[in-house]
């Protein structure tokens, strides 16, 4: 079990400006409270998706733009939004947010495009260090889960076990290590919810 506030205090100091919050709910509210009245794009996220927070939004009058909701040309409309919110697939207790992509969507829009981004990130998703992360992000409770979700046949989902797969549905192709708030945005904000969130 790792300490929150540990992994709060090692973002700060690697320029994210983050927050713990205790659960979902509490989660929702600074997220919105964050967001403001600003355009939102969203990456693929089973946390943001447990959130409402796309309904939330919609119902508030912000404009969304969500492939999940709206169709895959949502993908053009999140990548230049004035927000980009998403989930990672794991953080170090060191403070290193890393995300995985099939296609780089969420990567991309967290380096450059918008000019704020949040992570939503439950505690289930907080790892010992860089290692730890991409066995996290490799193993047949994440990416496994996530291709069997997505009816996809690679052998993380149908054997548990990642061989670093040559199959066309492989589902990560492009992993990003944020030491650093990318300097192509002017924020990125951490919200570390003290709830397992996502997969
Ligand atoms: S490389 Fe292939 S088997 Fe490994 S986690 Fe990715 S999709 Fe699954």
């Amino acid at each position: 079990m790792f300490d929150l506030n540990e992994v709060n205090i090692n973002l700060s100091r690697r320029g994210f400006i983050s927050c713990v919050v205790p659960d979902a709910a509490a989660a929702l509210e600074k997220s919105l409270e964050i967001i403001g009245r600003d355009s939102v794009g969203i990456g693929g996220s089973l946390t943001v998706k447990e959130l409402g927070l796309a309904e939330r939004l919609r119902e508030a009058g912000n404009a969304v733009y969500w492939h999940w909701t709206d169709g895959p040309l949502a993908k053009n409309g999140a990548a230049h939004a004035d927000i980009y919110v998403c989930s990672a697939n794991a953080l170090t207790v060191g403070g290193i947010p890393v995300l995985t992509d099939g296609s780089g969507n969420r990567i991309s829009a967290m380096c450059n495009g918008p000019r704020r981004a949040l992570l939503i990130v439950g505690k289930n998703k907080i790892v010992g260090d860089e290692r730890e992360a991409l066995m996290r992000i490799r193993s047949a409770e994440c990416a496994g889960a996530n291709a069997k979700r997505l009816g996809l046949h690679t052998p993380c989902a149908d054997e548990g076990v990642c061989d670093d797969c040559t199959s066309p549905e492989r589902i990560c192709s492009v992993t990003a290590f944020f030491e650093r708030p990318s300097k192509g945005l002017l924020k990125t904000y951490v919200v570390l919810v003290d709830k397992n969130l996502g997969l």
